[in-house]
């Protein structure tokens, strides 16, 4: 018999790592995907954690590399008032920009044997043999306040380390050097329900408060205005797959906060995790709602302690009393920074 296919709802990092992953075991795969490629996303653009073993598992690290990746060995943290000098990060992160990284992946997949199709948004119901990786859920509100990201390539940033995460209470923005000699500047921010929608202000949210180390990094900057994004309806709560009714994964499972620098890893992580069960019920040796519980229970245990940590770490980062304290534990402790990085990747 041949194998059945597969059908893939959003070619983000979740949809096209999965994409490329089943194609090596030569099952058919369609990809529908709302957006087209090349396109500008939100996104720090800092792969970090255990997603970078996935892709070397995948032959998609010299893909990075051929693309333009660059390496980030050090990080250094920033509130209004308070600076730290940088610190190498316990391994190396990479750094692309999504312009460039899901480019490179459709094309992967194409080369591979895959369908995608581009500008189709999938409005039908999900069911057997359909994989939800369509990205965050809608959440409009979250105890009394939204989230939403912006964000912004430049150029001439003085940032002095690979890595610069700006802190502040409304938020927190980080400088990652990426490809191509450009700084990524990607913000996320709060606001309470009923506050003017500060987003339209994108220069003063992500260039911070005049004077601010952010507001000196950024003074000379050239700001690539078509690579301008923003999204909002995000949702900070850690979400289980085992209680979500279908088969997804990436965010669509749930989002990490992005102070972590771990959604896109969890994104090829998740996706790898997904490979073998589902090329099994393809190949007629597994029913579907075996294949959708064995991802569901794969992806549940390799992220619950991660995404706990990540939430207490985002919860104290965003607590205006605690950030400069923790500016200076990260400057001085190695126990905090390695444990900081370690147990939310
Ligand atoms: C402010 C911010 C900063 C971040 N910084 C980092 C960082 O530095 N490092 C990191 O690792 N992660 C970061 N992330 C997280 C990271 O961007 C996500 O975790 C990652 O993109 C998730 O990949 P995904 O494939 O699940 O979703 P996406 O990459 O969002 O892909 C989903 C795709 O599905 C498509 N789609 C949606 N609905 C439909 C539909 N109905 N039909 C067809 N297509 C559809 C969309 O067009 C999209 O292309 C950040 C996130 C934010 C918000």
């Amino acid at each position: 018999m041949p194998p059945k296919p597969i059908t893939l709802v959003g070619g983000g990092l979740a949809g096209l790592t999965l994409g490329i992953g089943l194609r090596r075991h030569e099952i058919p795969v369609t990809i529908f995907e709302a957006g087209q490629y090349p396109r500008h996303r939100v996104c720090g653009e800092f792969v970090s954690g255990r997603g970078q073993e996935t892709l070397a598992r995948l032959g998609l690290r010299e893909m990075f590399e051929r693309t333009g990746a660059v390496s980030a060995s050090n990080a250094a943290f920033f509130s209004q008032t308070k600076s730290m000098p940088p610190r190498p990060l316990p391994s190396p992160a990479i750094c692309l920009s999504r312009f460039n990284l899901d480019h490179a992946l459709a094309r992967e997949f194409r080369r591979l044997g895959g369908e995608l199709v581009e500008n189709h948004r999938w409005q039908k119901e999900f069911g057997e043999g359909i994989v939800r990786t369509t990205g965050r859920r809608l959440q409009t509100e979250e105890h009394g306040s939204r989230w939403f990201g912006l964000k912004v390539h430049a150029r001439n940033v003085t940032s002095t380390a690979d890595l610069e995460m700006h802190v502040s209470p409304r938020g927190y923005v980080g400088l990652c050097r990426v490809n191509g000699g450009v700084v990524n500047v990607c913000g996320l921010f709060r606001r309470r329900t009923g506050e003017e929608d500060a987003s339209l202000h994108w220069h003063k949210l992500l260039c911070g408060q005049p004077g601010s180390p952010l507001d000196q990094r950024l003074a000379n900057a050239t700001y690539d205005e078509d690579s301008f994004c923003a999204v909002a309806g995000l949702s900070m709560e850690p979400q289980r797959a085992e209680t979500r009714g279908e088969c997804c994964l990436g965010d669509a499972i749930t989002m990490i906060p992005p102070v972590t620098g771990n959604g896109m890893s969890m994104a090829f992580e998740s996706a790898e995790l997904a490979v073998e069960p589902l090329a099994a019920w393809s190949r007629g040796e597994s029913s579907w709602p075996d294949a959708q519980q064995q991802i569901a229970h794969r992806c549940d245990t390799a992220f619950a302690r991660r995404l706990a940590w990540a939430k207490w770490l985002q919860r104290a980062i965003l607590a205006p009393a605690l950030q400069n304290s923790l500016i200076t534990l990260a400057a001085h402790s190695e126990w905090f920074w390695r444990t900081a990085f370690e147990r939310t990747r």
